[in-house]
């Protein structure tokens, strides 16, 4: 990367301590960090209106003339008022400056400004108060968009551009473009330097999206790139030989037969642990088809062949239910585990790590906390990890270099098609279970409409006096902003102009104090992505330790947790989300004897939508409904929701790039990507690639998760 980019930004003209301590607060440490400090939104001013236009709307621009000179008055002490009108051909408009005397001479009679504000409809009179302007003078274009910077304390838009653009005349010669020519060209992409121009100053809507799109390449790219890279494992020998492979001990500990597909599943890991090449897998299944048992018929042949092995889950309560289940399974044929999670007390950890480190400890179980150095194993020869695509790309490559000659098994539940598993699991080998236990109850599941819900009120009543729980789910945190065309966001640019998403209806926030007051003697809590992920960890176990009767929350249930009495799931504007995602959902009930239900609710009319939630009502099988789901909404959509648990969760954490929207996109930048390391697996023939790579993943890597 380019000495620039790893300048502090203290080099710019007007960044001191004290901004550079709130740009910090941002993430914004050198000069390279701010040229990727992206704009949230635009404000639209491009979007010129007549002033009679713009009653009730948020901003607008108004393209005015000056048509009385501007007067200040004294309105108290310390506080003066500049007033002044100006028209445009639907009417005149009064305009006012609090403090801002100075301004009187720049409104001079006659002269033209293109404003940027709220316009107040007061009786018959029209007020613009303390407005944006820029001079504007007729045949001359100004730029439509004006950039809106996630901001923090101590610092303002107007500060935060100019450093920008301070930044950007700083690197524009020392910003190399790191992508080689050829790949750019054949993508049709502009060049790194225009593209990071045209995100923050764009001078046309097409160089914005032309920025957009370079950028979200870039993203993909280097991710895909840095995955491949970093987490490529060695395929040479050095990994421990685990040929003793009966399991007849094993199965006795179990109070059910294996599936077919588990004994399948089961049988191509020993074979890759019998050999002395890291094993590399994946096992995906869908939700309860049993792949914890899998995994541990991993760990008890690691450990039979003298080795310790590892079982990290995506969360502590997730870690807590594996240790549960599993500690106590496996003590009954003299295998010693334990659990480590960051709950413990300082001396249970260490004293955990240190029967670890003398090999008293024959498998661990835990979270991410497992890959930090303190950890040490005598002899580590298998990792498993749970819900794998909910681990970010540092944690991968840390794992890939903590059990570099360790069998490596990774699980996850979430069907994904194979364009996006290779990239997201590198070049991992894959087994597949199609088959869920005998004797599972079905989860009856209904779709209905607004009509239905005193019924529905009734039903949850009903369900929880019977002593059961319910889950009910809506697909958003907060009310979004009004939307009326003021601001544009980042994520609303497309190829083909503005694409305004639908804001959402039914919000976990608002929605849970209705219910708060709807079911006054239930008790109820919510649960969120935004939420600190200790909160959110707390309320799950509330929740699972049955102290909640209710519990609404945007799809952040933990995936994969238990809680055997939770029969009733409650999906609010069901239309709103993918069906491999409302089959997750689905999956967090049915768990135990309770017969269980799940109703999706939607006022949705439209055929595609209606067609989509019958096919839930229909089966179960996950993997017909991701096929479904893909036919239905093709694979934009699709991917989203594949991706979506992992967004949320910090897996993957795009600054720009959406792998619902960018799906074409995607397939591009991951197929350079491919191509590339196949030419030069180590990147020596792109020193570019490489640098860039090297810098995203070395200190914290927080360039891009
Ligand atoms: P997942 O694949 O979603 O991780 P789990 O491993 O948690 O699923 O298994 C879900 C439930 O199914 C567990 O309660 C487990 O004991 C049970 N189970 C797993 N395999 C079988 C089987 N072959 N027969 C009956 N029950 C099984
Ligand atoms: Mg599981």
């Amino acid at each position: 990367m380019a000495a620039v980019s790893d300048t502090k930004i203290t080099a710019l003209p007007g960044i001191g301590e004290a901004r550079s301590r709130a740009y910090a607060r941002l993430g914004v440490k050198t000069v390279g960090d701010l040229l990727y400090h992206y704009p949230r939104a635009y404000e639209n001013r491009g979007d010129v209106r007549l002033l009679t236009e713009c009653d009730g709307l948020s901003k607008c621009a108004v393209i005015l003339t000056v048509a009385t000179a501007p007067r200040v008055a004294l309105i108290r002490r310390g506080m003066s008022i500049l007033r002044f009108r100006a028209y445009d051909d639907s009417g005149v408009c009064e305009i006012t400056f609090f403090n801002q005397d100075y301004l009187k001479s720049t409104f001079s009679l006659g002269s033209t400004f293109r404003f940027f504000g709220k316009v107040e409809f007061d009786r018959a009179k029209m007020v613009l108060s303390s407005p944006a302007f820029e001079p504007y003078t007729d045949g001359c274009s100004l730029p439509p968009f004006t950039p809106i910077y996630p901001l923090t304390e101590g610092l303002s838009q107007k500060q935060v551009s100019q450093s920008i653009a301070a930044a950007l005349s700083l690197g524009s010669r020392e910003i190399v473009d790191y992508l080689p020519e050829e790949i750019r060209l054949r993508n049709k992409l502009c060049t790194r330097i225009s593209a990071l121009r045209g995100i923050h100053f764009p001078q046309t809507f097409g160089e914005l999206a032309a920025a957009k799109r370079r950028l979200i390449f870039d993203e993909l790219f280097l991710y895909a790139l840095g995955l491949r890279v970093n987490t490529r494992r060695q395929r040479e020998a050095g990994a421990p030989l685990c040929s003793l492979s009966d399991l007849t001990p094993f199965k006795t500990l179990l109070p059910f037969t294996l599936t077919g597909a588990q004994e399948r599943a089961i049988k191509e890991i020993t074979h890759d642990m019998a050999r002395d090449i890291p094993m590399s897998r994946i096992l995906v299944g869908d939700v309860g088809c049993g792949k914890t048992v899998c995994a541990a018929a991993a760990m008890y042949i690691a450990v039979k062949n003298g080795c310790q092995a590892a079982l990290m889950a995506p969360t502590e309560i997730l870690a807590r239910q594996h240790a549960n289940d599993l500690i106590p399974m496996l003590a009954r044929v003299g295998i010693h585990g334990e659990l480590l999670i960051g709950a413990m007390t300082a001396s249970q950890k260490s004293k955990v790590k240190q029967r670890l480190e003398k090999g008293e400890t024959q498998f661990l179980i835990g979270t991410q906390a497992l890959l930090t150095d303190s950890v040490e194993f005598s002899n580590l020869g298998l990792v498993v990890v749970d819900e794998q695509h909910r681990f970010g790309v540092e944690q991968r490559a840390i794992l890939a270099r903590k059990g570099e000659h360790a069998h490596m098994l990774v699980m996850s539940a979430t069907p994904i098609p194979r364009s996006m598993a290779l990239a997201l699991f590198g070049d991992l080998d894959m087994t597949r279970i199609d088959e869920i236990p005998p004797g599972r109850q079905k989860v009856d599941t209904f779709l209905v409409d607004e009509t239905y819900r005193a019924r529905l009120d009734g039903f949850i009543r009903k369900q929880v006096s019977e002593g059961g729980q319910v889950y009910i789910v809506c697909p958003a945190v907060e009310e979004s902003e009004k939307q009326d065309g003021s601001e544009v966001f980042l994520s609303e640019i497309t190829d083909f102009g503005i694409s305004k998403k639908t804001p959402p209806l039914k919000t976990a926030v608002e929605y849970a104090k209705e219910i708060a007051e709807k079911f006054p003697a239930l008790k109820s809590a919510f649960m969120h992505g935004k939420m600190k992920s200790s909160d959110k960890e707390r309320v799950m176990a509330q929740f699972a330790a049955g102290e909640l009767d209710i519990l609404v929350s945007t799809t952040v249930i933990e995936v994969g947790v238990n809680v055997p009495n939770a029969c009733l799931m409650i999906v609010e504007n069901a239309e709103r989300f993918g069906l491999s995602q409302l089959h997750q959902l689905r999956g967090r009930v049915g768990r135990g004897t309770r017969k269980s239900y799940c109703i999706l609710i939607s006022d949705s009319q439209g055929e595609k939508a209606q067609e989509r939630l019958r096919t839930m009502c229909r089966t179960h099988d996950g993997y017909e409904i991701a096929e479904s789901d893909l036919k239905l909404r093709g694979p934009g959509d699709f991917l989203r929701d594949a991706a979506g648990t992992l967004r949320q969760s910090g897996g993957i954490n795009f600054r720009i790039a959406d792998l619902c929207d960018d799906s074409e996109l995607m397939k591009l930048a991951f197929g350079e990507a491919n191509a590339v390391v196949k030419h030069s697996p180590d990147l020596r023939e792109f020193p570019l690639l490489a640098a860039e790579i090297q810098a995203m993943f070395s200190a914290d890597g927080s360039s891009i998760s």
